[in-house]
């Protein structure tokens, strides 16, 4: 998969992408990630990237052309078409489903607003989807690009094993069960008995059961909408 991500502060991208597993990831060529500076798509010499809003009000917005110019040579110099997401408060929430339906894509170029947003013609001809990371204003998009980019590459097959990423939160709409390692017995907390069982078939049942109780207590949103087992209720039950 190869991402770019136009941004006016490409300083702000470098660390996130330069360290841990995405850079592995990177180096292990399942994905490229190009940062790039949307003022070298600017023309003039002040390299002026915004402009006031027509009709008055506080703050500057993102004008058009340099962002046309910016989308439409990198998509000419693309072996395919890039998906072209804005991030933006205004836009879908973003979810581990459409961080899963992004990672199937080929390319996907971001594009990371700042001040007031981006000209209206932007998000009209140019951007095939909009994404908020959460009902927050951030100063800028290159954190939120981080976040996406970070969500998508994990889901890359070859990134991590199949059971991490199915056994996760949110995979089956359930949150995932508490997780415990050594030593069994730490300021008098102990482990629960049945993780040093050895007995699979048993841990298993009591990580689902887990799952379960802490989806209904935490996330009843999600509970409403994962779809049961005669297994699961039986489960439930037991706590009744
Ligand atoms: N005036 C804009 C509005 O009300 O929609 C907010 C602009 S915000 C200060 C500047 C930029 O930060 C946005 O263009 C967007 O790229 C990014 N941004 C802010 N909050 C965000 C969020 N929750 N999710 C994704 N991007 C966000």
């Amino acid at each position: 998969m190869k991402i770019e991500i136009l941004t006016i502060f490409p300083g702000m991208l470098e660390s996130p992408f330069r360290e841990s597993m995405i850079r592995r990831a990177m180096d292990r060529g399942l994905v490229e990630i190009e940062v790039i500076d949307l003022r070298s798509f600017t023309t003039g010499r002040h390299r002026q990237v915004d402009d006031a809003p027509y009709g008055g009000g506080r703050g500057m917005i993102f004008k058009p052309e340099p962002l046309f110019r910016a989308v439409e040579s990198l998509q000419e110099r693309g072996e395919s078409r890039a998906r072209v997401i804005l991030l933006t408060p205004q836009g879908r929430t973003f979810n581990q489903e459409m961080a899963r339906e992004l990672s199937r894509e080929k390319r996907l170029l971001l594009i990371c607003g700042r001040y007031e947003g981006v000209d209206e013609r932007v998000r009209e001809a140019l951007v095939d989807d909009e994404i908020s990371i959460g009902d927050y204003i951030l100063t800028g998009g290159e954190l939120a690009a981080a976040v996406v980019v970070d969500a998508v590459v994990r889901l890359l097959p070859g990134f991590l094993d199949e059971e991490s990423v199915t056994e996760e939160s949110f995979s089956g709409s359930l949150l995932e069960y508490p997780q415990y390692t050594r030593p069994p017995v730490f300021r008098g907390m102990a482990v629960p008995p049945v993780l040093l069982s050895g007995d699979h078939a048993a841990i298993a049942r009591w990580r689902r059961k887990q799952a379960l109780l802490r989806t209904r207590e935490r996330r009843p949103d999600l509970f409403a909408k994962a779809v049961l087992t005669p297994e699961d209720r039986r489960l439930l039950e037991e706590e009744l």
